[in-house]
């Protein structure tokens, strides 16, 4: 038959089969202003390619294609039909047959072309109102180009988690990638947002008040490593990151009203870093898993009284924050891109590094975030995720199921800022202070048990003290009937019944 379609017998064929008589090549294909198809008949000599028209619409120049389905008789169909680009080629009798898909015969690379067009080309923040935001053109983002089939789906994702740059935010409490918060349930402390609130109305409440050492309370464990929201097999293809470090603690802070010594503020401070590195930590541990290409960093302080900023301090948290990271190697291309401090109370914002004025500081900082680059870029970590780290995970876990078990033991409530004291042995990376606080732990622990042995002792003897007590009349009625039991009988030879 194919021999017949593209020969003579063909174009016989066409002639007398009745599934291809097209009466639209007579037919002017215009469209009259007052809308509607023009009914007037076709005048020759039609220019290739063009639908047929009459000499009224002749301006009107419709592109055409010939149907390319297949007709019932095995022939194509051949009719005549007015082409609209990226259409497929099909009349409308024929709009619904499935055609050969061509996306497959163009190579991959053009391929990865279109997918870039339906999918995010810019960063991906970790929160976004809507897919416009994804795209340097302010489209749509068409992700359902993921769902056509299964080879367009691993090209297309592979497309989108190799070679797109995926941002994760970290707060004191959450990591948060793609919108998606993470999966912990959120026991922690929200830290209030009414300040900001606040500044819009003028009015101006103390509370949180800043250097107020925040409740301590055991956490529901966060665990050593963080489980993304995101599929495994779509996070592990993820290349390039963007690390956004919103750390909400007021950096030097000076507030109306609050007199609050240095030493206090520092050590607050470090509480509170230690407490955000949790985050971090599990973060990192996460990120060792993966190949690295990208790794950029910004840092956020929130709350600080810009007017009275210090470098120095600023630099010392800062350092805090990129500790943490330095268990990472092989990352091909590690930066620090930005680290900013703002004020919502008095809308000021701060550009602390790269910084435009030069000092002692800021060099010593840049050079010592040079050899941090080199560190995450060596092909050994600098830092050793050591055993204090380790420990440290474990006591959480432990001093949780302890508190669980036993809600009401008021030994317990020192568990909290045991494990505050813990952090910050970890973070200083001193295990004699971990050690002690791991002592103490399991001094409290055995006062527990030593409290509930000589409970159990004292519980026991009042049981047989009240035993003694209800038990006297029938113990009484006991004895009496003793003696007519066979048990005596049958020792002074008397025969027994039964
Ligand atoms: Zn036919
Ligand atoms: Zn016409
Ligand atoms: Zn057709």
């Amino acid at each position: 038959m194919a021999n017949n379609v593209c020969g003579v017998s063909s174009i016989a064929h066409y002639q007398i089969c009745r599934l291809h008589d097209d009466k639209r090549k007579q037919k002017c294909s215009g469209t009259l202003k007052r809308g509607g198809t023009c009914t007037n008949n076709a005048r020759g000599p039609l220019p290739s390619g063009i639908m047929p028209t009459c000499k009224i619409h002749r301006h009107q120049l419709k592109v055409s294609a010939f149907c390319k389905a297949l007709a019932a008789c095995g022939y194509e169909c051949g009719r005549l039909f007015e082409w609209k680009p990226h259409g497929f080629q099909l009349c409308s009798g024929h709009l619904e047959d499935t055609m050969a898909c061509f996306f497959f015969k163009i190579p991959v690379e053009i391929r990865c072309r279109v997918y870039r067009l339906l999918l995010p080309d810019r960063p991906i923040p970790a929160r976004f109102r809507s897919s416009e935001y994804l795209r340097t053109d302010w489209r749509k983002v068409h992700t359902a180009i993921l769902c056509v089939n299964h080879q367009i789906h691993e090209e297309a994702t592979a497309f989108l988690y190799r070679t797109g740059i995926f941002t994760i935010e970290v707060s004191e409490n959450t990591l948060i990638m793609c919108n998606l918060p993470d999966k912990l349930p959120c026991h922690q402390i929200v830290i209030s947002t009414r300040e900001t609130e606040d500044a819009s109305s003028g009015v101006f409440h103390p509370t949180p008040t800043p250097f107020m050492l925040l409740p301590t309370i055991v956490y529901k464990p966060a665990g050593p490593i963080w489980n993304p929201q995101l599929t495994e097999r779509y996070f592990t293809m993820i290349q390039s990151f963007r690390i956004e470090l919103l750390f909400h603690h007021p950096i030097n802070y000076r507030s109306p009203g609050l007199s609050t010594s240095d030493t206090d503020k520092l050590r607050v401070l470090v509480s509170r870093l230690a407490r955000y590195n949790d985050q971090l930590h599990r973060l990192v541990e996460r990120l060792r898993k993966l190949s690295l290409v990208r790794l950029e960093i910004t840092i956020k302080f929130a709350n600080s009284n810009v007017e009275s900023l210090s470098f120095q301090e600023v630099f010392i948290a800062s350092w805090d924050l990129l500790n943490p990271f330095r268990c990472l190697f092989n990352v091909a291309r590690p930066r620090v891109v930005s680290i900013t401090a703002n004020d919502p109370r008095n809308r000021q914002f701060a550009e602390i590094f790269p910084s435009r004025v030069s000092s002692s500081e800021t060099r010593a900082f840049a050079n010592n975030l040079n050899s941090w680059s080199k560190d995450l870029s060596s092909s050994q970590p600098s830092l050793k995720c050591d055993q204090v780290l380790e420990a440290y995970w474990g006591l959480e876990n432990l001093l949780s199921s302890m508190k669980e078990h036993c809600k009401s033991e008021p030994r317990f409530l020192q568990f909290g800022e045991l494990l505050q004291a813990a952090r910050i042995a970890r973070e200083a990376n001193n295990l004699e202070h971990f050690k002690k606080i791991w002592d103490r732990v399991v001094a409290i622990w055995f006062e527990h048990l030593d409290f509930q042995k000589s409970l159990q002792s004292n519980v026991t003897q009042s049981i047989d003290a009240i035993n003694g007590i209800v038990n006297k009349s029938r113990g009484a009625v006991a004895v009496v009937t003793e003696r007519h039991t066979p048990a005596w009988s049958a020792s002074l030879g008397t025969p027994t019944p039964g």
